[in-house]
């Protein structure tokens, strides 16, 4: 089920697929490698455009992206 892992760091988040390696370090919801679909009030599927595995993920995980456009 984890298969796209978040971790979380000072500033931002890193995104890493454990299934291709894929990985994305995403300063805005714009993602490159990885794209955020499914949004519901609580979760997101966030996809891996390279080997497509998902996960399902809580939204407030996405936080330190989601919320760090002034920085
Ligand atoms: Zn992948």
């Amino acid at each position: 089920m984890d298969t796209i892992t978040l971790t979380h760091k000072v500033r931002g988040l890193t995104l890493i697929c454990r299934q291709c390696g894929n990985t994305e370090e995403p300063v805005t919801l714009d993602l490159g490698r990885f794209r955020v679909e499914g949004l519901t009030r609580d979760t997101a599927t966030l996809r891996c455009l390279n080997c497509h595995a998902a996960v399902t993920i809580q939204l407030h995980e996405l936080d330190p992206i989601a919320f760090a456009r002034a920085g």
